[in-house]
Protein backbone atom coordinates (compact mmCIF):
# COMPACT_ATOMS: atom_id res chain seq x y z
CA UNK A 1 0.00 0.00 0.00
CA UNK A 2 1.52 3.47 -1.01
CA UNK A 3 2.05 6.37 1.51
CA UNK A 4 -1.22 8.19 0.51
CA UNK A 5 -3.79 5.39 0.09
CA UNK A 6 -2.34 4.70 4.16
CA UNK A 7 -2.97 7.85 5.10
CA UNK A 8 -6.46 7.92 3.70
CA UNK A 9 -7.16 4.23 4.99
CA UNK A 10 -6.32 5.63 8.69
CA UNK A 11 -8.42 9.17 8.01
CA UNK A 12 -11.58 6.93 6.81
CA UNK A 13 -11.49 4.32 9.45
CA UNK A 14 -10.58 7.09 11.92
CA UNK A 15 -13.79 8.80 10.91
CA UNK A 16 -16.20 6.26 10.81
CA UNK A 17 -15.23 3.39 13.26
CA UNK A 18 -15.29 3.33 17.20
CA UNK A 19 -11.96 4.47 18.31
CA UNK A 20 -12.20 0.84 20.17
CA UNK A 21 -12.39 -1.19 16.54
CA UNK A 22 -9.72 -3.10 15.94
CA UNK A 23 -8.90 -2.70 12.31
CA UNK A 24 -8.83 0.60 12.69
CA UNK A 25 -5.94 -0.38 15.67
CA UNK A 26 -4.08 -2.52 13.08
CA UNK A 27 -4.57 0.83 10.51
CA UNK A 28 -2.89 3.06 13.02
CA UNK A 29 0.33 0.64 13.69
CA UNK A 30 0.64 0.47 9.71
CA UNK A 31 2.28 4.06 9.51
CA UNK A 32 6.02 4.42 10.50
CA UNK A 33 6.88 5.17 14.51
CA UNK A 34 8.95 8.10 15.21
CA UNK A 35 11.76 7.88 17.76
CA UNK A 36 11.54 11.63 19.54
CA UNK A 37 14.99 11.05 21.02
CA UNK A 38 16.51 8.10 19.88
CA UNK A 39 20.21 8.93 21.63
CA UNK A 40 18.63 9.25 25.21
CA UNK A 41 19.02 7.38 28.20
CA UNK A 42 16.54 7.17 30.86
CA UNK A 43 18.12 6.23 34.39
CA UNK A 44 15.81 5.54 37.53
CA UNK A 45 17.66 6.56 40.33
CA UNK A 46 15.96 3.70 43.20
CA UNK A 47 13.94 5.54 46.08
CA UNK A 48 14.25 2.76 49.21
CA UNK A 49 16.84 1.00 47.37
CA UNK A 50 19.28 3.92 46.33
CA UNK A 51 18.28 7.65 47.87
CA UNK A 52 17.09 6.48 51.16
CA UNK A 53 20.80 5.68 51.98
CA UNK A 54 21.79 8.85 51.71
CA UNK A 55 25.27 10.64 50.79
CA UNK A 56 27.33 7.30 50.74
CA UNK A 57 25.31 6.05 47.66
CA UNK A 58 24.13 9.20 46.24
CA UNK A 59 27.47 11.25 45.84
CA UNK A 60 29.47 8.46 43.78
CA UNK A 61 26.62 7.88 41.72
CA UNK A 62 25.78 12.01 40.98
CA UNK A 63 29.23 11.76 40.35
CA UNK A 64 29.50 8.98 37.89
CA UNK A 65 25.94 10.28 36.24
CA UNK A 66 27.49 13.44 35.53
CA UNK A 67 30.14 12.08 34.37
CA UNK A 68 28.71 9.82 31.85
CA UNK A 69 27.46 13.16 30.14
CA UNK A 70 30.05 13.43 28.04
CA UNK A 71 28.99 10.39 25.93
CA UNK A 72 25.31 9.91 26.74
CA UNK A 73 22.53 12.16 27.19
CA UNK A 74 20.68 11.37 30.50
CA UNK A 75 16.78 11.51 31.62
CA UNK A 76 17.36 11.23 35.17
CA UNK A 77 14.16 9.56 36.58
CA UNK A 78 13.59 9.70 40.88
CA UNK A 79 11.68 6.81 43.29
CA UNK A 80 9.91 7.59 46.51
CA UNK A 81 11.22 5.02 48.88
CA UNK A 82 10.44 4.83 52.43
CA UNK A 83 8.40 8.20 53.35
CA UNK A 84 6.22 6.87 50.28
CA UNK A 85 5.58 3.43 51.92
CA UNK A 86 5.13 5.46 55.17
CA UNK A 87 2.43 7.97 53.63
CA UNK A 88 0.70 4.79 52.02
CA UNK A 89 0.68 2.94 55.49
CA UNK A 90 -1.17 5.99 57.16
CA UNK A 91 -3.45 6.50 54.07
CA UNK A 92 -4.29 2.86 53.71
CA UNK A 93 -4.98 2.46 57.46
CA UNK A 94 -7.35 5.57 57.23
CA UNK A 95 -9.17 3.45 54.49
CA UNK A 96 -8.80 6.52 51.44
CA UNK A 97 -9.03 5.29 48.25
CA UNK A 98 -5.42 4.50 45.56
CA UNK A 99 -6.10 7.88 43.78
CA UNK A 100 -5.15 9.63 47.17
CA UNK A 101 -2.07 7.17 47.85
CA UNK A 102 -0.84 7.94 44.31
CA UNK A 103 -0.97 11.69 44.43
CA UNK A 104 1.01 11.13 47.98
CA UNK A 105 3.35 9.00 46.67
CA UNK A 106 3.63 10.89 43.86
CA UNK A 107 5.08 14.31 46.34
CA UNK A 108 7.76 12.15 47.33
CA UNK A 109 8.90 11.09 43.89
CA UNK A 110 9.00 14.82 43.55
CA UNK A 111 11.15 15.12 46.53
CA UNK A 112 13.87 13.00 45.98
CA UNK A 113 13.70 14.67 41.93
CA UNK A 114 14.26 18.02 43.80
CA UNK A 115 17.30 16.96 45.93
CA UNK A 116 18.97 15.53 42.84
CA UNK A 117 18.29 18.32 41.29
CA UNK A 118 20.06 20.55 43.99
CA UNK A 119 23.00 17.90 44.02
CA UNK A 120 23.36 18.59 39.83
CA UNK A 121 22.34 22.81 39.58
CA UNK A 122 25.75 23.49 39.78
CA UNK A 123 26.30 21.78 36.45
CA UNK A 124 23.12 23.24 34.75
CA UNK A 125 21.20 19.74 35.23
CA UNK A 126 17.39 20.95 35.27
CA UNK A 127 14.49 19.56 37.28
CA UNK A 128 11.14 19.20 35.19
CA UNK A 129 7.91 18.11 35.28
CA UNK A 130 4.64 18.96 33.67
CA UNK A 131 4.70 21.20 31.25
CA UNK A 132 8.77 21.57 31.26
CA UNK A 133 8.61 18.07 29.41
CA UNK A 134 8.08 20.33 26.67
CA UNK A 135 11.82 22.46 27.01
CA UNK A 136 13.61 19.23 27.56
CA UNK A 137 14.98 18.75 24.14
CA UNK A 138 17.03 22.11 24.93
CA UNK A 139 18.57 20.70 28.36
CA UNK A 140 19.13 17.48 26.94
CA UNK A 141 21.26 19.59 24.14
CA UNK A 142 22.83 21.69 25.89
CA UNK A 143 23.59 20.16 29.37
CA UNK A 144 23.20 16.72 28.30
CA UNK A 145 20.40 15.68 31.18
CA UNK A 146 17.58 16.53 33.34
CA UNK A 147 15.88 15.09 36.30
CA UNK A 148 12.13 14.90 36.84
CA UNK A 149 10.02 12.52 39.50
CA UNK A 150 9.26 9.14 38.48
CA UNK A 151 5.98 8.99 39.57
CA UNK A 152 2.92 8.88 36.73
CA UNK A 153 0.76 11.81 37.21
CA UNK A 154 -2.09 9.94 37.42
CA UNK A 155 -3.09 10.94 40.81
CA UNK A 156 -6.53 10.50 41.58
CA UNK A 157 -7.05 8.71 37.45
CA UNK A 158 -4.57 5.89 38.84
CA UNK A 159 -5.17 2.27 37.30
CA UNK A 160 -7.19 0.69 40.69
CA UNK A 161 -5.33 -2.73 41.37
CA UNK A 162 -6.23 -6.21 41.91
CA UNK A 163 -6.59 -6.06 45.60
CA UNK A 164 -6.54 -3.32 48.08
CA UNK A 165 -4.92 0.18 47.60
CA UNK A 166 -1.20 0.68 46.90
CA UNK A 167 -1.18 2.35 43.20
CA UNK A 168 -0.05 -0.47 40.24
CA UNK A 169 2.39 2.22 38.35
CA UNK A 170 4.30 3.87 40.36
CA UNK A 171 7.69 5.40 39.87
CA UNK A 172 9.16 2.28 37.68
CA UNK A 173 6.07 2.57 35.43
CA UNK A 174 6.32 5.76 35.50
CA UNK A 175 10.08 5.92 34.10
CA UNK A 176 9.96 3.21 31.91
CA UNK A 177 6.63 5.19 30.14
CA UNK A 178 8.83 8.02 29.73
CA UNK A 179 11.56 5.77 27.73
CA UNK A 180 8.93 4.61 25.83
CA UNK A 181 7.35 7.63 24.66
CA UNK A 182 10.73 9.08 23.59
CA UNK A 183 11.58 6.35 22.18
CA UNK A 184 14.83 6.75 24.30
CA UNK A 185 18.00 4.10 23.66
CA UNK A 186 18.61 2.31 26.94
CA UNK A 187 15.91 2.14 29.92
CA UNK A 188 18.55 1.41 32.88
CA UNK A 189 17.25 1.11 36.52
CA UNK A 190 19.45 1.67 39.56
CA UNK A 191 19.11 -0.40 42.40
CA UNK A 192 20.99 -1.72 45.45
CA UNK A 193 20.87 -5.89 44.24
CA UNK A 194 23.06 -7.02 41.19
CA UNK A 195 19.86 -7.54 39.65
CA UNK A 196 16.38 -9.78 39.83
CA UNK A 197 17.40 -12.66 42.10
CA UNK A 198 14.87 -16.18 42.14
CA UNK A 199 13.51 -14.08 45.55
CA UNK A 200 14.03 -11.03 47.64
CA UNK A 201 17.70 -11.32 48.43
CA UNK A 202 16.93 -9.52 51.51
CA UNK A 203 14.86 -11.86 53.49
CA UNK A 204 15.84 -15.12 51.36
CA UNK A 205 19.84 -15.95 51.52
CA UNK A 206 19.27 -18.81 48.36
CA UNK A 207 18.29 -16.36 46.09
CA UNK A 208 20.20 -16.53 43.35
CA UNK A 209 20.84 -14.18 40.23
CA UNK A 210 18.91 -14.57 36.76
CA UNK A 211 21.00 -12.52 34.50
CA UNK A 212 18.80 -12.36 31.73
CA UNK A 213 15.10 -13.34 31.09
CA UNK A 214 11.87 -12.75 28.46
CA UNK A 215 8.84 -10.98 29.85
CA UNK A 216 6.89 -14.04 28.64
CA UNK A 217 9.49 -16.42 30.81
CA UNK A 218 9.23 -14.22 34.00
CA UNK A 219 5.41 -14.16 34.53
CA UNK A 220 5.46 -17.85 33.61
CA UNK A 221 7.58 -18.07 36.62
CA UNK A 222 5.13 -16.01 38.74
CA UNK A 223 7.98 -15.28 41.13
CA UNK A 224 7.16 -14.19 44.83
CA UNK A 225 8.41 -11.16 44.33
CA UNK A 226 10.18 -8.93 41.78
CA UNK A 227 12.60 -6.10 41.75
CA UNK A 228 10.96 -3.87 39.29
CA UNK A 229 7.09 -3.21 39.38
CA UNK A 230 4.85 -5.73 37.82
CA UNK A 231 2.56 -3.60 35.61
CA UNK A 232 6.40 -2.58 33.93
CA UNK A 233 6.01 -5.92 32.37
CA UNK A 234 3.07 -5.82 30.92
CA UNK A 235 3.78 -2.20 29.44
CA UNK A 236 6.83 -3.81 27.38
CA UNK A 237 5.10 -6.15 25.80
CA UNK A 238 3.06 -3.40 24.57
CA UNK A 239 5.47 -1.15 23.69
CA UNK A 240 7.22 -0.07 20.36
CA UNK A 241 10.71 1.04 21.01
CA UNK A 242 11.92 -0.06 24.85
CA UNK A 243 12.04 -3.27 23.93
CA UNK A 244 14.23 -4.20 26.98
CA UNK A 245 15.73 -3.20 30.38
CA UNK A 246 18.22 -3.08 32.61
CA UNK A 247 18.33 -3.31 36.55
CA UNK A 248 21.82 -2.92 37.68
CA UNK A 249 23.41 -2.68 41.42
CA UNK A 250 24.34 1.10 41.39
CA UNK A 251 26.09 1.30 44.49
CA UNK A 252 29.03 -0.74 42.71
CA UNK A 253 31.07 2.08 41.32
CA UNK A 254 30.89 1.87 37.07
CA UNK A 255 28.20 -0.68 36.72
CA UNK A 256 26.07 2.23 35.72
CA UNK A 257 28.56 3.50 33.24
CA UNK A 258 28.76 0.33 32.06
CA UNK A 259 25.14 -0.80 31.57
CA UNK A 260 25.19 2.87 29.62
CA UNK A 261 27.52 1.68 27.11
CA UNK A 262 25.43 -1.25 26.56
CA UNK A 263 27.42 -3.78 28.61
CA UNK A 264 25.58 -6.20 30.09
CA UNK A 265 26.40 -5.91 34.15
CA UNK A 266 23.07 -6.60 36.04
CA UNK A 267 19.81 -8.21 34.91
CA UNK A 268 18.61 -7.91 31.58
CA UNK A 269 14.48 -8.36 30.98
CA UNK A 270 13.73 -8.59 27.41
CA UNK A 271 10.10 -8.72 25.56
CA UNK A 272 11.34 -10.24 22.17
CA UNK A 273 11.72 -8.52 19.11
CA UNK A 274 10.41 -5.13 18.25
CA UNK A 275 6.77 -5.23 16.57
P1 LIG B 1 13.00 1.37 44.22
O1 LIG B 1 13.82 1.93 45.32
O2 LIG B 1 13.58 1.61 42.86
O3 LIG B 1 11.54 1.64 44.31
P2 LIG B 1 12.34 -1.15 45.36
O4 LIG B 1 12.86 -1.00 46.74
O5 LIG B 1 10.87 -1.00 45.13
O6 LIG B 1 13.15 -0.19 44.38
O7 LIG B 1 12.78 -2.53 44.72
C1 LIG B 1 14.10 -2.97 44.85
C2 LIG B 1 14.15 -4.05 45.91
O8 LIG B 1 13.38 -5.14 45.47
C3 LIG B 1 15.50 -4.62 46.16
O9 LIG B 1 16.19 -3.82 47.08
C4 LIG B 1 15.18 -6.02 46.70
O10 LIG B 1 15.27 -6.07 48.10
C5 LIG B 1 13.72 -6.23 46.33
N1 LIG B 1 13.40 -7.46 45.61
C6 LIG B 1 12.19 -8.04 45.66
N2 LIG B 1 12.14 -9.13 44.90
C7 LIG B 1 13.35 -9.25 44.33
C8 LIG B 1 13.89 -10.18 43.39
N3 LIG B 1 13.18 -11.21 42.90
N4 LIG B 1 15.18 -9.99 43.00
C9 LIG B 1 15.92 -8.96 43.48
N5 LIG B 1 15.43 -8.06 44.36
C10 LIG B 1 14.15 -8.17 44.78
MG1 LIG C 1 9.70 0.47 44.14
Amino acid sequence: MTHAARAAELESLLLTRSLDDPELAAATERTPDTRVLPDVSVVKVGGQSFMDRGREAVFPLVEELLEARSTHRLLIGTGGGTRARHAYSLAAELGLPTGVLSSVGSAVAGQNATMLGYLMARHGVPVVAGGGFDALPLSLSEVRAAIFAGMPPYAMWQPLPDEGVIPPYRTDAGCYLVAETYGCKNMIFVKDEDGLCTANPKNDPSATLIPEITVDELIERDLPDLIVERPVLELMRHATHVRSIQIVNGLKPGNLTRALAGEHVGTIITAGDAR
